[in-house]
């Protein structure tokens, strides 16, 4: 923790800022270890405060010892004010992307001799590389996700429907060391599919249904992200032909990635799988992003993305195909950028159809 609070000094000095504020709540933890729900950081070069209320004190203690606590007793603002004028800060960092309007003006009127200086994703691009220790709690998010896909194979008949799928998955994860899903699990079966963010429904899943199922667990605050697609008991040749298609699109990327690739390129080269199969339009989406602290951070592996993989960046890699009215397939690993290449870091199997009936 010391360590990552010591590279946002060094953001701070190479922008010329007396101090950061922090209040993302990914952030705060990323820095101080602090999880509570309310709270803001101050990072000045020789100091590292963490201002939070009364409900947050003892926790505080335990989990942010490098952090000093800052008692909050009023509003929120006043213990702001008093510690900028205690510390004499003039040029503060905030992040522009998190704080509010409101918050913005209120802290423009309290604290009238700050310059204001809006800052985006210092803390953000720190957390793109993960150490040893988050890569640890995303290996174990990535196998609960995947032990819960095993099981939902095995467990899956006809007339299950989309709800009871999810719920069963959230079980599976919950009773096997998840702290929460890492977000509402997303079941499409048959034209459902085709909607990439399908909201579970009470369909029943049918013989030769498309159904992609798209879920991740939480563990110490990190986020694992699964999607498999597959049939119940048979598929149509056109189901096959495009399973394998985003397949092959897949493995392309997974064997280009590496350190130095760009986002935008490492999208193309699955893209460029599913133009020439004739499918270009039907894949919607960016190829991948980031997954840590968020379901969704950086570095983006998207069409548009700027960003460049570095060595210690997650990412996932799920290309897809949606056809409206009939469904839709899309294949999602999770994988950890390494010095030449990349660690494929999600076990489920990759299978167009689970037997029905089972014997
Ligand atoms: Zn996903
Ligand atoms: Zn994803």
């Amino acid at each position: 923790m010391k360590e990552r609070v010591e590279r946002v000094r060094t953001a701070l000095a190479s922008q010329g800022l007396d101090a950061l504020f922090i209040a993302k709540a990914e952030n705060r933890r990323y820095l101080s270890g602090f999880t509570g729900s309310a709270g803001v950081l101050i990072i000045t070069p020789e100091e590292a405060l963490l201002a939070t209320d009364f409900r947050y004190y003892e926790q505080v203690k335990m989990q942010a010892p490098d952090f000093t606590l800052v008692e909050v007793t009023g509003p929120v603002v006043k213990t702001l004010a008093e510690q900028v004028s205690r510390l004499g800060l003039r040029r503060v960092g905030f992040e522009s992307h998190v704080v509010t309007v409101d918050t913005y003006q209120e802290w423009q009127r309290e604290m009238p001799s700050v310059e204001w200086v809006p800052t985006k994703n210092i803390v953000e691009s720190l957390r793109m590389v993960k150490d040893a220790q988050e890569m640890e709690a995303i290996i174990e998010a990535v196998r609960i996700a995947d032990e819960a896909m095993v099981h939902l194979m095995e467990w899956l008949r006809p007339g299950k429907t989309e709800r009871e799928i999810a719920w069963e998955l959230e079980v599976h994860m919950r009773t096997h060391g998840a702290e929460k899903l890492s977000f509402a699990a997303i079941v499409g079966s048959g034209p459902n599919g085709a909607m990439s963010h399908a909201v579970p429904s009470d369909r029943p899943v049918g013989i030769g249904d498309p159904l992609v199922i798209d879920m991740g667990a939480m563990v110490r605050g990190y986020c694992s992200d699964l999607t498999r697609s597959f049939c119940l008991g048979e598929a149509s040749e056109e189901y096959l032909t495009i399973w394998h298609t985003v397949l092959e699109a897949q493995q392309a990327a997974e064997a280009a990635v590496r350190p130095g690739l760009a986002g935008a390129a490492l999208d193309g080269v699955a893209r460029q799988v599913i133009e020439q199969a004739g499918y270009g339009e039907k894949f919607g989406h960016g190829l991948g992003h980031g997954v840590g602290l968020e379901i969704h951070e950086g570095p983006s592996a998207g069409r548009l993305s700027e960003d460049t993989l570095a060595e210690g960046h997650v990412v996932t890699i799920e290309p897809g195909i949606y056809l409206p009215g009939w469904g839709g397939v899309r294949i999602e690993d999770m994988v950890l950028v390494t010095e030449d290449g990349c660690r494929i870091l999600t076990q489920s199997p990759k299978v167009p159809v689970i037997p029905w009936p089972r014997d």
